[in-house]
């Protein structure tokens, strides 16, 4: 069965086909720039990769021109071949614990919880309605990012505020990234050959969660109400002292919005070096002895190293520690500085092993106190997977 997996961001289009239950990719790709000009595509098939230029003005005209590519390829000869399309969507609300195939309520909530995922759900929305539109006779799943963490209990998911802002306007912890935490889970404990497992996931990318999971369910995650709480990243702030904004806002003469933006898009790595978001560019700024870039990743690090520490308390101890996405699967400095900030743990870098990219990899010695992992997450399939299953 031919299944779609597609990440629509406002602007983009993220897609994979698989051929299930094999898993075998059968086509990959992007579209980038929909809808403001000068708009591409790539595509990977077998191993070719194909970037061409094209007029995308909105998700729909990415969709035609998949078709035509499809088709082209001999992916594919009618678009009825592809039985369901899996779409990544952000936030669930409190409703959606598991996956569900898309009707008109589903799309009605994901509206319904768009204030509390401004960028993310109404792309997705988008995404879903162009799909519908093209592939009409596949059936279309959602699969959430916060569903994963809807294990947790109250006394992690709760702030400490009135408690009627979480009846009435639904402030609390959802947590995010959930479909990359939930693929790490389950690889690690088919590796680890158990299920009754203590677990502690470092998605580590851009964006960047930590959770801390048991027995394959999540107890605790670092992302809050939305994206931006916990660990610092790329150019959000994480976890800081709430006050600030107003004191910010009132020193600053800001609005909440200006406000917001900078804490999503100017703080974190980028803010504190004031050079770059991006880890590659903060370690050439390190190489070059750059001190604010040397801060922000000393920084960067630590509070990591906190939170890795804290769900060890959390979960009582921890049989391995797996590090996942961008910065997780290929900054080997990083993943030193995080593991040597936690020797105290009992835990022991095998450097030879952690000179990797990408690749799963066991990156502790044998006589670690907790197995340190690379194991390269897979969002994309866990999509496949849900909507294999669903339909
Ligand atoms: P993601 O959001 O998962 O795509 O991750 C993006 C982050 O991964 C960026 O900060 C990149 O700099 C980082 N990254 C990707 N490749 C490398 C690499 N080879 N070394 C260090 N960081 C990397």
């Amino acid at each position: 069965m031919k299944i779609l997996s597609v990440n629509a961001g406002s602007s983009s289009l993220k897609f994979r086909l698989f051929e299930m239950p094999a898993e075998e990719v059968l086509i990959s790709g992007v579209f980038e720039r929909i809808g403001i000009g000068e708009s591409f595509y790539t595509i990977k098939l077998n191993k070719d990769k194909i970037k061409k230029e094209a007029i995308l003005n909105n998700h729909e005209d990415a969709f035609k021109i998949l078709v035509k590519e499809l088709i082209e390829n001999k992916v594919i000869s009618s678009t009825d071949e592809i039985k369901a399309i899996g779409h990544r969507t952000v936030q669930g609300g409190e409703k959606y614990k598991q996956s569900v195939r898309i009707d008109e309520s589903v799309i009605n909530d994901m509206i319904k919880y768009s204030p509390l995922a401004p960028l993310h759900n109404p792309a997705a929305i988008t995404g879903i309605k162009a799909a519908k539109n093209i592939f009409n006779s596949a059936e279309q799943v959602a699969v959430f990012d916060t569903s994963f963490h809807a294990t947790m209990d109250k006394i992690n998911y709760i702030y400490p505020v009135p408690y009627e802002w979480y009846t009435k306007y639904g402030v609390r912890k959802y947590g995010m990234h959930g479909t990359s935490h939930r693929f790490i889970s389950k690889r690690i404990n088919e590796i680890l050959g158990k299920d009754n497992t203590k677990v502690i996931t470092c998605h580590i990318g851009n964006g960047a969660s930590i959770s801390a999971i048991l027995n394959g369910k999540c107890i605790d995650t670092s992302m809050g109400l939305t994206p931006n709480a916990g660990v610092m990243m790329g150019s959000r702030c994480g976890d800081i002292d709430c006050s600030i904004i107003p004191y910010i806002m009132k020193e600053a003469n800001m609005t909440s919005e200006e406000i917001d933006n900078i804490l999503n898009k100017k703080s974190g790595l980028l803010g504190v070096s004031g050079v770059s978001s991006d880890s590659r560019d903060i370690e050439k700024g390190i190489e070059e002895g750059n001190e604010r870039c040397i801060l922000a990743q000393k920084m960067f690090v630590r509070k990591i190293i906190n939170y890795i520490a804290m769900y060890y308390v959390e979960l009582k101890g921890a049989d391995a520690i797996v590090f996942t996405a961008g910065i997780g699967e290929n900054s080997i400095s990083t993943r030193k500085q995080i593991m040597e900030g936690l020797d105290v743990l009992g835990i022991k870098l095998d450097e030879n092993a952690n000179n990797c990219r990408g690749e799963e990899k066991l990156i502790s010695t044998k006589d670690s106190k907790i197995a340190c992992y690379v194991i390269p997450t897979d969002e994309e399939l866990m999509i496949a997977r849900d909507t294999y299953e669903l339909v």
